[in-house]
């Protein structure tokens, strides 16, 4: 299927139509940013990298049973997907405690939780991706009360098929977010991707809190061998078994 206009472009990602009005075609791109975009750089073979992992995880999920927008990786750093009306949420859940969440309560990083998290944060980087409570959102309109207890049950499903996933390649799944989209037929699809830029991910092999990460933190935090990071989780996960 041919790629036609640049609808839009995001920091890791560009999307383009196609000839098929329900589908557009992803573009992975190496580019990374974070603290909503104010620190940039490279990681060399990262759109590939996350093309392959997310592929791998949207299809381990629609094994399971979660609606996706994946269809298939036409190349490398591509992905086809069906449109969706992205819903302005980041879901963010946490089966340990790090990042946002130690910065904010002073809990200590590594804690595990006593039950998985989920959180919601506004979609909106002018204001800074704000977390959210759910007054607020149902004041924004951002979802109904039923639509945010669909979207808190099938992020802690996807908690539970990844956390076990993950396990399996030696990776503990610390936290990660994701966001879904509406089809125009209403069908709520997971959307975006699941990768080392979405993830927080340590390797159960290390117990140094530096050299366990193998996810956009060693971008963000400087902790160098990023790529070879990234790399090793695609290892991983492409040798972890998918349910068929
Ligand atoms: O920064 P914070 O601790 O809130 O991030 C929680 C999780 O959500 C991390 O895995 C991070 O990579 C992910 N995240 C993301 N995109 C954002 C914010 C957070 O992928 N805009």
């Amino acid at each position: 299927m041919s790629a036609h206009q640049k609808l839009y472009e995001g920091k890791a990602k560009i999307l383009y139509t196609t000839d098929d009005p329900e589908v557009l075609l992803t573009h992975f791109k190496d580019d990374a940013t974070a603290f909503n975009a104010q620190k940039r750089g490279q990681i060399t073979g990262k759109g590939e990298i996350n093309c392959a992992i997310a592929t791998h995880l949207f299809r381990l999920l629609e094994a399971e049973g979660i609606p996706t927008h994946f269809i298939d990786r036409p190349a490398p750093n591509q992905m086809l997907v069906k449109s969706v009306k992205i819903v302005p949420l980041e879901v963010v859940v946490r089966n340990i405690a790090a990042g946002s969440l130690c910065q904010q309560t002073g809990l200590p990083v590594g804690k595990e939780l006593p039950t998985p998290l989920v959180e919601f944060y506004f979609k909106n980087d002018a204001l800074g991706d704000p977390l959210l409570t759910s007054d607020r959102l149902f004041l924004l309109e951002l979802a109904t009360p039923e639509q945010l207890d669909h979207l808190r049950q099938q992020a802690l499903h996807i908690n539970e098929l990844l956390t076990a996933f993950f396990n399996q390649c030696g990776i503990t799944l610390v936290d990660f977010k994701l966001e879904f989209g509406v089809t125009s037929s209403e069908q709520l699809l997971l959307a975006d991707e699941i990768s080392p830029d979405t993830c927080r991910l340590w390797n159960q092999a290390e117990t140094d809190p530096d050299r366990r990460v193998m996810d956009k933190d060693r971008f963000r935090r400087d902790l160098g061998n990023v790529e070879d990071a990234y790399q090793q989780v695609l290892e991983r996960v492409l040798a972890g078994k998918i349910k068929s």
